[in-house]
């Protein structure tokens, strides 16, 4: 149906680099850029090249951005594959801004402004096709039904942001329901309205709990999770059957090195416990890609964070993954673009 599904040297892994416009600030500072687009799949880093599956310069739109990314997710996820959009990048250099769009005070905002992100998009998409495929099978009863949950990882803890009383949530795994979220919230949603609603309600509650962590927001990982469920029944035997498919939108913590000068105790326990469901998704990211390119079995170590744990059904096997990341291209943030563009690579 698309190429994203049929391309055989599909790894499963899709990796964009997104640059940022440099901003008022960096402009005020006459900052320098580092960083130029050289190809619609290529960039340079002052006289260093990296090649990726696309390439976002800084005047392209977020329409554009959902496009090349989040298009071929919904499809994915339509045909029965998990599938998974992460932003991954340092703090301040987009990662929100794609994922969502301009944080609006009223919820009705998000959905209705042209820099609305990949998130309200993926929902305007999915929620459009799916109608599309309900009216095209008929014949065979397909019927849908999707229900979301919001949540939130920090400091390898689990909150959920639709019902942020419910912390410190646990992890399980069963053989006939896989890893699940034990408590978690899960709401059914049958149109675009009911997600915005979820939406706003779990940014709200997150952005309320961010404060009162000292505004921390940029250290933790947001999850925010549809499962879709369609039941047909093929005309001849009248027999039905089931199909389920996720799809996680990831907006992860700063990726920056977290500056170790005056933590002590739960601070310093809370940096490491940061950078573990970090930098265990992206040691995961590259064993599979290994696996992809020779074959060889090896065991991946899912379990080694919280946040690699709960998606571990949408990261191996048949999943498909999208991979933005997001970089400034002021010459202050040289070294954390030149470490984001590396990640970047390996995860090919
Ligand atoms: P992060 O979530 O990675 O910390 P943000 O998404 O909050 O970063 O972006 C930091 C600032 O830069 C915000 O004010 C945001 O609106 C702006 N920004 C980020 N990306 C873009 C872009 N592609 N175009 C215009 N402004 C952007
Ligand atoms: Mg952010």
């Amino acid at each position: 149906m698309n190429a994203a599904v049929s391309d055989p040297n599909d790894t499963g892994v899709k990796v964009i680099v997104r640059m940022r416009p440099l901003n008022k600030k960096e402009i005020a500072e006459e900052a320098t850029h580092v960083i130029s687009k050289l190809s619609p799949n290529s960039l340079s880093l002052i006289d260093q090249q990296f090649t990726y599956d696309a390439v976002a310069g800084d005047d392209e739109s977020q329409q554009a951005v959902f496009d090349m990314v989040g298009l071929p997710m919904v499809e994915n996820c339509l045909a029965g594959f998990n599938s998974s959009i992460f932003a991954y990048g340092q703090t301040g250099s987009g990662k929100t801004h794609t994922m969502w769009g301009p944080m609006p005070d009223s919820g009705s905002e998000l959905m209705a402004t042209e820099e609305r992100g990949v998130t309200p998009r993926v929902f305007e998409q999915l929620f459009s096709r799916i109608q599309q495929e309900e009216r095209n099978n008929v014949d065979k009863q397909l019927r849908y039904q999707c229900r979301c949950s919001f949540l939130e990882i920090y400091n390898e803890q689990i909150t959920d942001l639709l019902e942020p009383s419910q912390k410190n949530l646990m992890i399980r795994e069963d053989t006939k329901t896989g890893v699940y979220v034990e408590g978690l919230s899960e709401e059914y949603v049958s149109n675009l309205e009911d997600v915005t609603r979820l939406l706003i309600r779990g940014l709200a509650n997150r952005r309320v709990s961010s404060t009162a962590m000292n505004n921390e927001s940029s250290r933790s990982h947001s999850v925010f999770t549809f499962v879709i469920e369609s039941r047909s029944k093929s005309a001849a035997e009248g027999a039905s059957s089931v199909r389920t498919s996720r799809m996680n939108l990831v907006d992860l913590a700063g990726s920056e090195r977290q500056k170790q000068t005056g933590a002590a105790g739960e601070r310093l326990k809370e940096a490491g416990n940061i950078n573990k469901s970090l930098s265990q998704l992206g040691n995961v990211i590259n064993i599979l890609a290994e696996v992809a390119q020779n074959g060889k079995h090896r065991h991946i170590p899912y379990r080694d964070s919280r946040l690699t744990f709960l998606l571990q059904e949408s990261l191996g096997g048949n999943a498909k993954l999208a991979m933005i990341c997001a970089v400034s291209p002021a010459s202050s943030c040289k070294t954390e673009t030149l470490s984001t563009l590396r990640f970047a690579q390996r995860a090919k």
